[in-house]
């Protein structure tokens, strides 16, 4: 309540904001979104009734939804829906009206076109989010999760980032702040008034809570850090000899045929990448060039790519051909892998079999699985491994937050940097006023993180990124 009560009494007249709020296209129906102080003399002046009267949207209760049609001057363009919404209980805080339209692409123009006409400007790429945060409604979390949401491509981005937007991350972030701040203001008082504040014992108390804060700090860098690769997906590069089935492989990932597959050795020369989702976990899959010696000067190109992208990988599927004997470039890569998160495919299970596990154990301790990738065979098998790998039950722990966030996790390891150093200094038996430099440090790095102490350069790159009416 009192959140609302400043809103409406910090908010300036604002100039009044539009865009197309959906996706460019046509579709069944298109929304036009305005913000600001002008937006519902802008509607009554665009939105009137059938018969072309005035449909008085400033006496008309929020949050209701009226039918109406628009005109450009005289000419009716469009039968819509116009939501109000009256400051602040709106997604900016300020005055906000969507107009529901047709949803082709003309007509959306031709009504955005009218209501700019009328006294909006056209918004900037994220800037009804940038409003709600410049007054106050959302922090720069909030606002980045409502990025986050919109991109999402699995269950576990999309719950993260609906946690974000209700708050987690600011609440803890909050939270943390003022518990540093508690200790400043506590050291800044007893070296004021030592009469009344003794400062006896608190450097070993501070050290304790600084140890906590750092333990909790530690677990969440590592698991955001673990996470991560739920958000943006998981590297993983298909290696083997030329035609052990690797192309083969992709397409039957895929589920459709997306590389040429023939019989022919070093056809695959550049790198293919596609995106799968194996039950929520996103496969940015790479497709290289056969492992091997060639002269061939464009293969030898791809065979370095190959090398590349298998060192840049979060996960490399070894394919072999099970019907052949291991020769010297598979102990090669078998070799390369070694240390690496990798699951073998014996490929080509629907013929004899030369090679099976047993003999591939000799070489590497990684999981085999067999599989005939022109059959589809193994699929299945090869899915439940990765999943195992890699969506283990921290990641699916409800409660946890996550920083998947980089620019936030930056500024959070920083903070952590800060209280490291403060226990240093504990450590130093140096005197209390040195701790509240990096305590404040500490602090200050949280805030950037919930857009207390960003500069406006930042936020402005911030919201840039945003698409265009959100
Ligand atoms: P790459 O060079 O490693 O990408 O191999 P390809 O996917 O192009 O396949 C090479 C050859 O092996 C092609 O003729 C495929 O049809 C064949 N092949 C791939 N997978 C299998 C499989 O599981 N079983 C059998 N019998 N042949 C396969």
């Amino acid at each position: 309540m009192l959140l609302i009560f400043c809103i409406v009494f910090t908010m300036d007249k604002t100039d009044t904001i539009a865009a197309i709020a959906t996706a460019v296209g046509n579709s069944g129906i298109g929304i036009i979104r305005i913000s600001g102080s002008d937006s519902i003399l802008i509607a009554d002046a665009v939105v009137k009734s059938r018969s072309g009267k005035n449909l008085d949207f400033k006496n008309k209760a929020s949050h209701t939804v009226s039918y109406g049609f628009v005109y450009d001057d005289d000419k009716c363009i469009d039968e819509v829906l116009v939501s109000l919404f009256k400051s602040p209980k709106s997604y900016t805080a300020e005055d906000c009206v969507e107009i529901s339209c047709h949803g082709g692409m003309y007509i959306l123009n031709r009504v955005l076109e009218t209501v700019l006409k009328n006294g909006a400007r056209l918004a900037g790429p994220g800037e009804f989010t940038k409003r709600a945060f410049l007054n106050g409604r959302i922090d720069l979390t909030q606002s980045e999760a409502v990025m986050d949401i919109i991109s999402s491509e699995n269950e576990f981005a999309m719950s993260n980032s609906i946690d974000q937007l209700k708050g987690s991350v600011k609440d803890m972030i909050i939270s943390l702040r003022e518990e540093i701040i508690n200790e400043c203001a506590f050291i800044e008082a007893a070296l004021d008034d030592p009469e009344h504040y003794s400062l006896d014992g608190y450097s070993e108390k501070l050290g304790n809570r600084i140890d906590d804060i750092i333990q909790k700090a530690d677990i969440l860098i590592k698991s955001s850090k673990e996470a991560d690769f739920l958000k943006e997906g998981i590297k993983a590069a298909i290696i083997g000899r030329p035609n052990v089935g690797k192309s083969s492989l992709l397409n039957m990932l895929l589920g459709y045929d997306r590389a040429i597959v023939t019989k022919e050795e070093g056809t695959t020369r550049d790198v293919i990448k596609e995106k799968i989702s194996v039950d929520g976990i996103i496969l940015n899959l790479i497709d290289t060039a056969g492992i091997r010696d060639s002269d061939n000067e464009a293969e030898k190109i791809g065979i370095e790519k190959t090398w590349e992208n298998a060192k840049k990988a979060d996960l490399i599927f070894v394919c072999l051909d099970s019907s052949e004997k291991i020769n010297e470039y598979d102990l090669k890569i078998l070799d390369y892998i070694r240390d690496k998160k990798a699951i073998i495919l014996l490929n080509k299970n629907d013929l004899k079999p030369v090679i099976t596990e047993k003999n591939v154990k000799q070489y590497c301790k990684h999981c085999c699985i067999s599989i005939s990738a022109k059959n589809n065979e193994g699929i299945d098998e090869l899915k439940s491994r990765i999943k195992e790998m890699f969506y283990n039950d921290k990641i699916s722990d409800k409660n946890q937050i996550y920083l998947t966030n980089i620019r936030q996790l930056n500024s959070f390891i920083k903070a952590r940097e800060s209280l490291g150093l403060v226990k240093e200094a504990i450590e130093k038996e140096m005197s209390e006023d040195v701790f509240t430099v990096d305590l404040m440090d500490a602090y200050d790095e949280l805030g950037k993180i919930i857009g207390e102490s960003t500069d406006d350069a930042l936020a402005d790159k911030i919201f840039e990124d945003f698409c265009m009416g959100k």
